[in-house]
Formats: structure tokens, C-alpha cells, sequence
């Protein structure tokens, strides 16, 4: 018997070689809730000095801790058990109750 496969991200449950799996694929990368034209500028040198404050902020952050916060990528495999769970409620909401 093979037991080559892989175990689900959620559930750790082994899942064999043939069976079904589901990728999960997500991204978190850095805007701001305007998008990137979120920053006010009415000249050109209201870009310069904005952008200037940026660049200080971002000279303070160490690089690793800053590359987390602009992009981070991440990548697994779930069985069909958790693909169904996180398919209905991807956020883990609690589920409203009624008044
Ligand atoms: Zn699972």
C-alpha cells in the first residue's frame, strides 16, 4: 500500500496519494482603504514631502518585520471535510443567532 500523500492544513487528518485534496492560496498585501491614491495630495510637492514621510517611517522598520507588513504569500492543501467548512464560512465568522 502507498502511503505517499499529504495532511490537511486544518484538520491534520493524512489524506493518501489519488485522493481529493483543495488548494488554499492567499495573499496579504499592504494598501490603504482608499488604495494607493489614498494618500491626499494636491501638488507635486505634497507627493514629495508625503512621500519623504513614508520613506522615513519605513527606514525605522527592520526589513524583515517590513516585507511581512507590505506581502506575504501563503500556500496548503485541506481535505474535502475542511474544504466544505471553510467554502461556507472562509472567515470563521461566528453564525448570527436570531433576536
Ligand atoms: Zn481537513
Amino acid at each position: 500500500m502507498d502511503t505517499v500523500g499529504v495532511t490537511c492544513a486544518r484538520c491534520g487528518r493524512f489524506i493518501q496519494r489519488g485522493d481529493p485534496v483543495w488548494h488554499i492560496h492567499l495573499t496579504l498585501t499592504a494598501d490603504t482603504a482608499d488604495g494607493w491614491h489614498g494618500y491626499d495630495a494636491n501638488t507635486p510637492e505634497d507627493v514629495d514631502t508625503q512621500l519623504n514621510a513614508l520613506l522615513q517611517r519605513i527606514d525605522l522598520i527592520p526589513q524583515d518585520m517590513l516585507e511581512n507588513q507590505v506581502f506575504q504569500a501563503f500556500h496548503c492543501v485541506v481535505c474535502r471535510t475542511c474544504r466544505d467548512i471553510l467554502a461556507a464560512n472562509p472567515w470563521q465568522r461566528p453564525w448570527e443567532q436570531d433576536a
